[in-house]
């Protein structure tokens, strides 16, 4: 049986694997395709793409954009199938990436003003892992997490999201987020089909508030979710499939492999061995075709 990975972050995000190496990788794990999504930005799709042709595996390229959500939870939304050259895409990311950018400011300027010295260019170093090529870098909060690890501020990524970052941390701080609605008309304006990412992120209490949210999802148009990922226990996973079979929504599965920025995560393999099996990477390419 072949199995696939469609959930992977690569340096043009906060992965720590070139675009080109998530697909190698993907290759030498034999898996047979792969998608990459790197959170709010395409710049990493060329070189997949390309490498993935060189290598000979199945590529689907991906996104995955945050939208606005009571705290604590967090809701991603994964466009797969994207054309990256999409001006309305390039126009709302250009928009996305400024408001990421601000916020990095804003979080750096408060940690400084509880005396911790951290600089922008320190982050910038980690996040760009002074590679020039990743010079477009989408530059988060796991960056700043790495730079308060090494001025011994934390003593790791964890600690750095409860006491600082995290929602409830002593710098949080948002930023202007897409809502969900207008995270699925934006992939679906550049060809794309619209995925719920890690349901689990929902931070619902129970199994009818995750149904009623999903279903208000798939009446602004969504098209897929995640049933199998990382931290998807087995329950999840089944509810998740029953609800995808109710609502007719497609199922996919990935990793969210981030590379050695989450080195319990391995591409390919999700909790307890589980696997995505290729035939919902491929029921994803013919929805693609039947758009088009
Ligand atoms: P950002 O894109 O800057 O909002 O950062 C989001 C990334 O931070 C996610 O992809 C997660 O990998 C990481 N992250 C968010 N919350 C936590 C947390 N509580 N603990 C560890 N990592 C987190
Ligand atoms: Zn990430
Ligand atoms: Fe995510
Ligand atoms: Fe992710």
């Amino acid at each position: 049986m072949a199995f696939v990975d469609l959930h992977s972050h690569s340096t043009a995000s906060d992965g720590t694997d070139r675009p080109g190496d998530v697909v190698r990788l993907a290759k030498a794990s034999g898996l047979s395709a792969v998608a990459l999504t790197d959170h709010d930005t395409v710049g990493g799709i060329a070189e997949a793409s390309q490498v993935a042709r060189e290598v000979g595996i199945d590529f689907l390229p991906g996104i995955e954009i945050s939208c606005s959500y009571p705290r604590p939870g967090t809701m991603h939304i994964l466009g797969y199938g994207i054309d990256p050259e999409s001006p309305k895409l390039t126009t709302v990311l250009a928009e996305l990436i400024r408001a990421r950018n601000e916020r990095n400011d804003r979080i750096i300027a408060a940690l400084n003003a509880k005396g911790i010295p951290i600089t922008l260019e320190q982050v910038r170093a980690i996040a760009t892992r002074g590679d020039p090529r990743n010079e477009n870098v989408t530059v988060g909060r796991p960056h700043i997490a790495k730079v308060l690890q090494m001025l011994g501020v934390v003593s790791n990524n964890a600690q750095a999201f409860r006491d600082y970052l995290g929602g409830n941390g002593l710098v949080y701080a948002d930023k202007e987020r897409l809502t969900n609605r207008e995270a699925i008309d934006l992939i679906h304006s550049a060809g794309g089909i619209a995925c719920l990412a890690h349901a689990y992120q929902l931070q619902k209490e129970n199994w009818a508030q995750l149904r009623n949210e999903i279903k208000q999802l798939k009446s602004l148009g969504l098209d897929a979710i995640e049933v199998i990922h990382s931290d998807h226990r087995e329950a999840l996973v089944a509810e998740l499939t029953d609800i995808a079979r109710r609502c007719d929504l497609l199922c996919t599965g990935g990793s969210d492999y981030h590379g050695s920025n989450k080195k319990h995560i391995r591409l390919g393999v999700v909790r307890n061995g589980r696997r995505v099996p290729r035939g919902w990477y491929e029921r994803i390419v013919d929805r693609l075709a039947g758009k088009r």
